[in-house]
C-alpha cells in the first residue's frame, strides 16, 4: 500500500470488474479523461481505488463468477462506501431487486429491475436519452438492457428515456442501464467521477498518448 504521501502525489484510479463483461470500452474512456482504470478480477484489486465501475456483461455470469473468485463480500463493502458506477448488468449487480437471477445481487441501490425487459438481443437499440445533471440529449445504447420498475425515495433520477427512469443516483452510487462508454461522450463518466465521486480530474491527454498499454479483454 502507498504511503499517505504517495496516494496524495498519485491521480485518480478507478476500478473495472473485469470477471466478464466491457472493461476495455470503460478503460478507453476513463484513459480519455486522463484516469488510470485498473482491472479488478481478485480481491487485492480493491485496494487505493478511489471509484469502482460494474461493467456490462451478463449479471448470471458476473455472479457466479463474483462467487468463484471471493470477490462478493470484499466488492459489497466496497460498494456500500465507495463511488461505484454501474452499467447495464451493473445496476442489476448493484440492485435490491432483479428478476430472474441465480444468486443475491449486492443489494445497495433501491431499484427493482426487469432483467432483459425489452427483449431478447435483436431488440437492442439506441436512442435519445435525456440527463438531468448536465445539459443536451445522449445517445442511449441499450443492449438487452434491464428496466427499472421502480425505486426508493432516496433515488435520484438521473436519466430519463421517453420520461422512464433509466439512469439513478443513490448517495455514491450511480446506475446507468444504457452503455456511456460505447459512444464517444465522456460526460457521464466524468459527471461520475467529478460530481459523484469527488476526485480532481487531470488535465485530459489524447487517448492515443498511452497507447502503450493496450491489448485484448
Ligand atoms: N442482459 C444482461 C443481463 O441481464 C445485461 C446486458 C448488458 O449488460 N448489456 O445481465
Amino acid at each position: 500500500m502507498p504511503s499517505a504521501a504517495g496516494r496524495k502525489t498519485r491521480g485518480p484510479r478507478v476500478g473495472v470488474l473485469s470477471l466478464q463483461g466491457d472493461f476495455e470500452r470503460h478503460r478507453a474512456t476513463l484513459e480519455a479523461l486522463a484516469v488510470e482504470a485498473v482491472r479488478v478480477t481478485l480481491p487485492r484489486d480493491l485496494e487505493d481505488l478511489d471509484a469502482m465501475i460494474l461493467p456490462g456483461g451478463e449479471s448470471t455470469t458476473m455472479l457466479r463468477l463474483l462467487e468463484a473468485t471471493d470477490l462478493v463480500e470484499p466488492l459489497a463493502d466496497f460498494v456500500r462506501s465507495r463511488p461505484t458506477l454501474g452499467t447495464c448488468a451493473g445496476v442489476i449487480l448493484l440492485s435490491t431487486e432483479a428478476t430472474a437471477l441465480p444468486a443475491p445481487t449486492l443489494g445497495v441501490l433501491d431499484v427493482a429491475v426487469e432483467r432483459n425487459a425489452y427483449g431478447r438481443q435483436i431488440d437492442s437499440f439506441s436512442a435519445e436519452v435525456e440527463p438531468a445533471v448536465f445539459q443536451g440529449p445522449f445517445l442511449g445504447v441499450f443492449i438487452r438492457a434491464p428496466r427499472i420498475r421502480s425505486h426508493g425515495a432516496g433515488v435520484e433520477v438521473v436519466a430519463r428515456r421517453a420520461r422512464e427512469p433509466v439512469g439513478v443516483r443513490q448517495g455514491l452510487i450511480v446506475g446507468l442501464c444504457f452503455h456511456p462508454e460505447l459512444t464517444h461522450d465522456l460526460r457521464f463518466h466524468r459527471w461520475f467521477l467529478s460530481e459523484v465521486a469527488g476526485l480532481a480530474l487531470p488535465e485530459a491527454v489524447p487517448s492515443h498518448a498511452e497507447s502503450g498499454r493496450g491489448g485484448a479483454a
